[in-house]
């Protein structure tokens, strides 16, 4: 019976149809045979296929697999978080429903948090096979979230395991904007990492385009870290210093009676300065609209149905 479970994984689900019953029977394969106590905890992110219908079957078959289900997608984040909530284990293990993650490197994991390491971060190795401008943007977003984040994210990815403690640790973190990878790193702990080679998709594609990988590194960058505020000021004080310059240049123009000619610089300066001000306005916004977001208060995700076992 799972009442005494030992390892929770926590599988975000978005219109994944055509992976959960693939994903569900070779996690539960792989997971007998390794002789680990384990619960599948299928987080079905408010997909528009049958998901949730296939999960719930899932469920009725098997007291090793639960499900909640969310009114609407809230994103993977919050996927994360919810099933790490609902999470009955000793530690609980997060992995994508692709099968790109490899069980075997789970049971690799689980062996290291056996011997006391309360989180244990799988690493990619390669990034497996993706076309080419999926992969110059990933690249470009690693890059830019890595600069702002002082830490190396190219490598990291979600596929992690946590104690109990660090799951708990987390969860009491009241932030609405949640960024598991970070965050997971963030709470310390005794830390250990694993290498993997990211697979093949099983099934279907890759739930990012473009805009939302960019509006995914802004969101995260914004809800990690301050520094584009400080950027602000760095900028602030460039002009200020090209101001100073400009001055002397200027008075000096004036004085030697050679004033008029220079229209455009005041142009150039103009529309300079006017880019800097409204860009400046706008990250501070940025920040705004998120400090506002974060005083509503509002839940990260409402859970709309779960499964209940009923033995027959
Ligand atoms: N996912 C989710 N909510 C979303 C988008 C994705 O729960 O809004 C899940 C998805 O079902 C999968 C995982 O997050 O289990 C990774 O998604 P995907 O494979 O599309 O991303 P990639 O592997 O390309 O980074
Ligand atoms: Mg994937």
């Amino acid at each position: 019976m799972a009442n005494e479970v030992v390892l929770s994984v926590v599988i975000p689900a978005y219109n994944e149809a055509e992976t959960v019953e693939k994903t569900a029977g070779v996690l539960s394969q792989v997971l007998t045979r390794a002789e680990i106590d384990y619960e599948l905890l299928f987080v079905d992110d408010g997909s528009a296929d049958n998901t949730w219908t296939l999960i719930r079957a899932l469920a009725d078959a098997s007291p090793r697999v639960r499900g909640i289900h969310f009114s609407r997608n809230f994103g993977k984040e919050s996927a994360i978080f919810a099933g790490l909530e609902y999470a009955r284990g000793a530690c609980a293990a997060v992995m994508d429903c692709d099968l790109q993650h490899p069980p075997e490197t789970l049971v690799e994991m689980y062996r290291l948090w056996e011997q006391g390491f309360e989180v244990v971060e799988a690493r990619k190795r390669s990034r497996g096979k993706e076309n080419p401008l999926h992969r110059a943007c990933a690249g470009m977003f690693y890059k830019l979230m890595s600069g702002a984040m002082g830490m190396d994210m190219k490598a990291a990815s979600d596929f992690k395991l946590l104690d109990r403690k660090a799951c708990d640790t987390l969860l009491r973190m009241p932030e609405r904007n949640v960024f598991f990878r970070a965050m997971s790193s963030w709470i310390g702990y005794r830390c250990t990492a694993v290498e993997f080679d990211v697979r093949e998709r099983e099934a279907g594609e890759s739930k990012w385009s473009l805009r939302s990988l960019v509006a995914y590194a802004v969101k995260n960058i914004a809800s990690y870290t301050s520094a584009p505020l400080q950027l602000v000021t760095v900028a602030g004080v460039v002009c200020l210093l090209a101001a100073a310059v400009l001055s002397v240049q200027t008075l000096v123009r004036y004085f030697s009676g050679k004033a008029l000619e220079g229209f455009t610089t005041v142009i150039l300066l103009l529309l300079l300065m006017g880019s800097l001000i409204m860009i400046s306005l706008g990250i501070i916004g940025y920040y705004l609209s998120k400090i506002y977001e974060e005083i509503k208060g509002r839940p990260r995700y409402i859970v709309s149905d779960v499964t209940v076992y009923e033995p027959k």
